[in-house]
């Protein structure tokens, strides 16, 4: 690879040369439009998680301007306040400047500055010791960051089980609920089908999901008059504009949906030919309560599910082109056992009282009245106003179809639903309302983008189990999978988990994303084993991206009494930014701002694809750092090939990948022929699998950044059962040839855990779990009170209370913008009016919100379009003193706050006394939002600010903290 990222720098595009205006003078020598740039690239946005394409304007080195990419698959031009202010997040005052070393005490925030080369050969002979003694002390996780496919990979390498990404913590009940159920899901995995929605509802998704793709699609909504129902407890962003609003108690969706399916079934408005189709509906389940079978699919000797086919009246294989299929009832089987049909089931349990508008009414605050009139109105749109195109198409059993028929009903969810302890289940059972309403992949319904779907559930399992780790060597698979049985599980004999954060085991079996919220606590107290270095990048988890901030610094700092160790001895972190977490950190790598580096936005991780176009897309360097950092997945390779990791380097010991990320994302094979970016491989003119193109990353930067494989009509709906896309999409490698796409209303896997604390098989829960997971493994989704209503006295803590990020802002990243702190520098605790008045609590009065764990002081502002129960505040607005390079009398320092004290990562000891993680029972998934709380007026002090307070970091190394900061006036003059 000889494209350097210097090489890079000092490149112009000719493709956006031209965009340039021309600044001579016309023919009467007036200048009528100034060159606005020496060059403008396009490359993508890195201000949220959408990626939206956008053209960056450069003029004497410096970012003058950003602008949407109008060709871009995923803005189309639209560009939001985050991604033009990206300009004041690239020359943010909290840059880090150069690898750190720290000097004094774990949060003192001393450090002197290093050479990147003792910076790498001390990480290096840190990581090397732990990898030739025990890889498992070696604890890697990372956050918001968009090359999962890389890092991963590079712990497989290093050997270590103890590695995921930031998804246990954001929204794995909404990624593992999907692919358990239907082989994709909400958010970057499909879309509603915008063009053709006539009737949408959004489900718990705060003003910055999917900014962007939401908007535009929104906007498409409302210029074709679809209705937008929106479910949240709270008012604002998409809620806002939504033609009704659901202000639902959070934690309850389960609940009103379960009633949604209770109509739906009682009033018989079911897609019963789609449920025969696409779906298990008429796989029979064995029924012998007691037995170590009960609960399973009755099979054939292959392995099939079976059915009763009506026609031969006989069993038969229940995924053959022309079973009719028996629905209800019950089938004796030949050996004397019975059986009922899925659908039965789902009947029986969604048909009792429990399910009622009436009861759903007594848990969410939803008129039973209402309810039925939204499951009325689903019911009209779905079966009275079909969309038809003229697509012929052709399907799984090779039967031609002359056209898409589909139920133009849509839904998405977001963290609303999913950061709950009963998330998994209720995005489960929001997939149960999809699938009976027929609008999975059908015009009109949820669409999936590929590389989606996927098999039901992917055929990935985690690895990690005893045995399978090994000093120096790597791991023999993926850390991340999806378990289908105990047997998945990475426990030992006893059921102790092998995983720092215990995923994978008895606390968390599916925890598909792993936890990181649980890794500092578990590590700082042995539990289950003590590590030796925490590798993190970009996570802010001495702060915002923590609960229990007070806990977690102390684990941060405490001290082995024996050895005068930190108990967690080393921490290496990288970010680009002095947040709250570099304090804590004893090595910073300080990484590149998103237009400085490679990045890649790869079909191997969370690709940009839309529904018709397999997409993915790249970042890369267009303007030199000014500072001595270096990208961190330049760095990560760079500490590969020093650590020797197999694949990092060649058989001669050097670099595999001297020109770092760039390099490796030209010339990496996942398997072969497939590497990080899917377009112009081989001789340039193949999509998916090919040769490595040592052109391709210049193809991608003459395209704006991305690569676009458009699907063609024929292909573009039922892609879960069109065998042209199927086939298709196994040439690719987005999937097995052999895999399995039938939609798992009833979710077999569930039911084997659960058969496993019943007491059968080899594997088996310990006595202290075995209640838990008979309960919350039910194979058909159910609703249940979120752990920490049911735990905590809530005569004491009546409200709950939740968090959103604004639309002008992302994590802590957008809320040290300059630009963007302008629109939102303090947050403030919203109530309704009438709560406020029953509390006695005026505007802008300071109140404690307290809660089991902690208490917090803040600043009250009423609002209405809120749920009364319920009170809420912007995210990762508060800063700690000294970090981010604000200035001590920030009011992001002053006045803002944080609720993360308020939550605990533990939940209240139950019997026997162990301690769970505050998580979904099944994924692991952070429960942020089960918060119960109390709010009373707090005192006037004489100057008021937020508690609680902690010490302001010092500021040895002078990256100052200036009063003001301006940007931009130097081309104004240049104009003049
Ligand atoms: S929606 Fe996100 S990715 Fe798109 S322009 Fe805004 S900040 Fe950038």
């Amino acid at each position: 690879m000889s494209t350097t990222v210097q090489d890079r720098v000092t490149t112009k595009t000719s493709n956006t040369a031209a965009d340039a205006r021309k600044s001579e003078p016309d023919a009467h020598g007036v200048i009528l439009s100034e060159k606005p740039a020496d060059r403008i690239e396009t490359t993508t946005c890195y201000m949220c998680a959408c990626r939206c394409g956008i053209k960056v304007y450069l003029k004497d080195g410096k970012v003058r301007y950003i602008e949407g990419n109008r060709d871009h698959p995923v803005n189309k031009g639209v560009l939001c306040g985050k991604g033009s202010a990206g300009i004041m997040q690239h020359y943010s005052p909290a840059r880090l400047k150069a690898p750190l070393l720290r000097v004094g005490p774990r949060g003192s925030g001393e450090f002197k500055e290093i050479s990147w080369e003792e910076a790498l050969q001390t990480a290096t002979s840190w990581l090397a010791k732990v990898r030739a003694d025990d890889p498992r002390k070696l604890a890697f996780f990372t956050g918001r960051d968009q090359s999962q496919s890389l890092t991963g990979w590079w712990a497989i390498k290093y050997g270590t089980p103890n590695y995921a990404a930031h998804g246990g913590f954001c929204s794995v009940n909404m990624a593992a609920a999907g692919l358990y159920t239907f082989g994709g899901s909400f958010w970057e995995f499909g879309e509603p089908d915008w063009d053709h929605t006539k009737y949408f509802m959004l489900f718990g998704v705060a003003e910055d999901h999917s900014s962007n793709p939401i908007k535009i699609g929104l906007g498409k909504l409302k210029a074709r008059g679809a209705k937008i129902v929106s479910i949240n407890p709270v008012r604002t962003g998409y809620n806002a504009v939504a033609d009704e609003w659901v202000g639902i108690r959070p934690g309850t969706d389960g609940a009103f949906v379960g009633a949604l399916i209770h109509e739906l079934l009682r009033t018989q408005r079911i897609d019963i030919d789609y449920l025969v189709r696409y779906t298990n509906a008429p796989w029979l389940v064995i029924e012998a309560p007691g037995a170590a079978d009960h609960g399973l699919f009755v099979r054939d000797e292959k392995g099939n599910a079976l059915a009763f086919d009506k026609r031969s009246n006989a069993l038969t294989p229940a995924e053959g082109p022309d079973v009719v299929p028996q629905l209800s009832g019950l089938v004796k089987l030949p050996d004397g056992r019975t059986a009922i049909p899925v659908f039965q089931k789902i009947a029986e349990r969604y048909l009792t009282d429990a399910y009622s508008p009436e009861t759903a009414e007594k848990q969410c605050g939803v008129p039973a009245a209402a309810i039925r009139r939204y499951a009325d109105e689903l019911a009209k749109v779905a079966f009275e106003q079909t969309i038809t195109l003229d697509v012929p198409w052709t399907d799984i059993h090779g039967r031609r179809h002359e056209k898409m028929v589909g139920r133009p009903v849509a839904m998405h969810a977001m963290r609303g639903i999913s950061a709950h302890s009963n998330g998994f289940q209720t995005c489960r059972l929001i997939h149960i309302l999809q699938i009976l309403l027929g609008s999975i992949d059908c015009p009109g319904g949820f669409r999936y983008k590929p590389p989606y779907p996927k098999e039901i559930a992917p055929r990935v399992k985690p690895t990690g189990k005893p045995g399978q780790v090994k000093a120096g060597e790597p791991l023999p698979g993926p850390h991340l999978g999806f378990p289908m049985a105990p047997g998945d599980l990475l426990i030992d004999d006893a059921g102790t988990p092998q995983r720092i954060d215990k995923a994978y085991s008895w606390d968390a079996p599916l925890a598909a994303h792993g936890l990181m919220h649980m890794v500092i606590t578990n590590a700082a107290l042995g539990d289950p084993y003590p590590i030796d270095t925490l590798f993190m990048y970009m996570a802010n988890m001495s702060w915002n991206s923590s609960m229990n901030i007070r806990d977690t610094l102390k684990y941060l700092t405490d001290k082995n009494p024996e050895t005068g160790e930190y108990k967690i001895p080393r921490i290496i972190y990288s970010d680009a930014y002095y947040s709250e977490m570099v304090p804590y950190a004893d090595l910073i790598l300080p990484d590149t701002t998103y237009l400085e580096r490679w990045d890649c936005i790869s079909m191997l991780d969370r690709p940009i694809s839309e529904p018709d176009a397999a997409c993915d897309a790249i970042r890369h360097p267009i303007v030199e750092p000014d500072r001595d950092v270096r990208g961190f997945q330049s760095v990560l390779l760079d500490l590969g090939a020093r650590l020797k990791l197999p694949g990092l380097v060649k058989e001669d010991g050097s670099p595999q990948f001297p020109g770092g990320y760039a390099d490796y994302l030209v010339n990496h094979e996942r398997a072969p022929g497939i590497g990080p970016l899917a377009g112009w491989r081989g001789n340039g003119d193949t999509f998916g699998k090919g040769a490595p193109n040592s052109n391709q990353l210049n193809r991608y930067i003459a395209n704006g950044g991305f690569h676009a494989h458009h699907i063609p009509p024929s292909q573009r709906y039922f892609k879960h059962a069109n065998k042209e896309y199927l086939d298709w999409a196994a040439s690719v490698g987005f999937r097995a040839a052999d895999a399995k796409m039938t939609f798992q209303l009833y979710c077999e896997p569930l039911q084997a855990f659960r058969l496993a604390a019943e007491g059968h098989g080899p594997v088996q829960p310990p006595e202290n779990h075995r209640e838990r997971i008979a309960k919350y493994f039910d194979p058909l989704p159910f609703w249940y009170e979120p752990f920490e209503g049911t735990m905590v006295d809530t005569g004491k803590f009546p409200m709950h209370a939740i968090t959103q990020r604004p639309m002008h802002m992302y994590h802590s990243w957008g809320s040290q913008n300059a630009w963007l702190r302008q629109i939102t520098g303090q947050n403030r605790l919203y109530l309704s009016r009438a709560r406020g008045k029953e509390l006695g609590i005026a505007d802008d009065d300071w109140v404690w919100i307290s809660s089991h764990l902690g208490r917090v002081r803040c600043q009250v502002r009423l609002m209405d379009g809120v749920n009364d129960q319920t009170a809420w505040t912007w995210n990762a607005i508060g800063k700690r003193k000294g970090a981010w390079g604000l200035s001590e009398d920030a009011p992001e320092a002053t006045r803002g706050f944080l609720l993360n004290h308020l939550i605990s990562e533990l939940l209240p000891a139950k019997g026997g006394g162990y301690r769970y993680s505050n998580s979904d029972p099944i994924t692991g998934q952070a429960a942020w939002y089960d918060l119960r709380v109390n709010i009373e007026k707090a005192a006037p002090e004489a100057v008021e600010h937020s508690e609680p307070r902690f010490e302001p970091f010092d500021d040895p190394i002078g990256r100052g903290h200036p009063d003001s900061i301006s940007y931009g006036a130097e081309f104004k003059r240049a104009r003049r």
